[in-house]
C-alpha cells in the first residue's frame, strides 16, 4: 500500500498568506481521509489533484471554526462533483457532532435549486458517526484499509477535543488536532511513524499578552520533550502559531523542538508538505531539520 500524509493547511484562525486553515490528508492507496476542513481545504485538495468524491472519511477534531469552516464546501462540492452516497464523518459527541449534523442547514435553497436544475437524484448527505472521547485510546472506525482510534486531548475550555490515530499496513499516523502537550497524545503516539502535531511558540505569544492562546496550545519545547519520549519517527509541525512568513521564522519552530530533545526526523509544515508513512526519506519541499 502506498500511504502518505499531506498537510492541506498549516494555518490558524488568523490569515497568513500561503497557509490555508488546518487540515491533514491521509492517502492510503485509493482511499483517503481528511482530518478537519479549515479555510481553503477544497482548493488545496484540488491543487493536489484530488476530487472531493475521493475523500472516504472526514474526521473532525473539535468545533473551533478554523477547523470546520470549509466543511460545507467539502460536502457540497463532493455532491456537485457527482458523489451521492453519504460522506462518513467522525466526530466527538457534543458540539462538534452537532455542528456536523447542521452543516448543510443554511444551504437548503441552493441544494433544492441545484437538485432540480442538475437532475441530481438525492441531496448531499452525511453519515455522522459519533463517539464519546476517552482518556485512553479507543477504536472509533474500522475499514478494510485502516483502523482509526481517538483520544481526548487538552484544549480546555473547549470540551471534547480529540486526536486521531490511523493504523495502516504501512505504519501509524497520529494527528493531534488542537491541544496542549499532554500525556493522552503521548500514549496515542507511542512509536508512531508520523506525528502531525500543532505547534505554538508560547513564549512569543505570552510576550504579546496572548496568554489565553498560549495556555491551550502545544509549546514547541515541551512538544520536543514529549515526541522524543514517545519515540516518534517523524514529527510534522502544523497549526503554526504565530504563523511564520519567512524561512527564519519557520526554522525557529524547529530549533525550539530540538531544544526539547527531539532527535527524530522533523518537518516544519507548509501547505502541501507530504510525508510517506514508511521508513522512506521525507519527500517534501518543506524545511527539514
Ligand atoms: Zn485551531
Ligand atoms: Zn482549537
Amino acid at each position: 500500500m502506498d500511504t502518505t500524509v499531506t498537510l492541506t493547511g498549516t494555518g490558524t484562525p488568523l490569515p497568513v498568506p500561503g497557509r490555508a486553515g488546518p487540515g491533514t490528508l491521509l492517502r492510503c492507496g485509493e482511499w483517503a481521509a481528511q482530518v478537519d476542513a479549515g479555510r481553503g481545504t477544497v482548493l488545496r485538495l484540488a491543487e493536489l489533484g484530488l476530487r472531493c468524491p475521493q475523500i472516504g472519511l472526514l474526521a473532525l477534531t473539535h468545533y473551533h471554526s478554523d477547523h470546520l469552516v470549509d466543511m460545507a464546501d467539502l460536502v457540497l462540492t463532493r455532491w456537485v462533483q457527482g458523489e451521492f452516497d453519504p460522506l462518513p464523518v467522525l466526530a466527538p459527541e457534543g458540539p462538534t457532532a452537532r455542528f456536523a449534523r447542521r452543516v448543510l442547514d443554511n444551504w437548503e435553497d441552493d441544494i433544492a435549486v441545484r437538485s432540480h436544475h442538475g437532475g441530481r437524484p438525492t441531496p448531499p448527505a452525511l453519515d455522522v458517526r459519533t463517539f464519546t472521547p476517552t482518556e485512553t485510546p479507543t477504536t472509533v472506525w474500522r475499514s478494510g484499509t485502516v483502523d482509526v482510534s481517538a483520544v481526548a486531548v487538552r484544549h480546555e475550555p473547549v470540551e471534547d477535543a480529540v486526536a486521531y490515530r490511523f493504523d495502516t499496513s504501512d505504519g501509524a499516523v497520529v494527528v493531534s488536532g488542537d491541544t496542549r502537550v499532554c500525556a493522552e497524545i503521548e500514549q496515542l503516539a507511542r512509536g508512531v511513524d508520523v506525528l502531525v502535531h500543532e505547534a505554538c511558540r508560547t513564549e512569543v505569544l505570552r510576550a504579546r499578552g496572548k496568554d489565553f492562546i498560549a495556555d491551550y496550545h502545544a509549546d514547541t519545547v515541551e512538544l520536543g520533550v514529549m515526541a522524543e519520549r514517545a519515540g516518534v519517527a517523524t514529527l510534522v509541525l502544523t497549526h503554526l502559531e504565530p504563523g511564520p512568513t519567512t524561512g527564519d521564522e519557520a526554522n525557529t519552530f524547529a530549533e525550539e523542538v530540538r531544544r526539547g530533545g527531539f532527535s527524530g526526523q522533523l518537518v516544519v509544515g507548509e501547505d502541501h508538505t507530504t510525508v510517506p508513512v514508511s521508513s522512506e526519506p521525507v519527500s517534501s519541499t518543506a524545511a527539514v531539520d
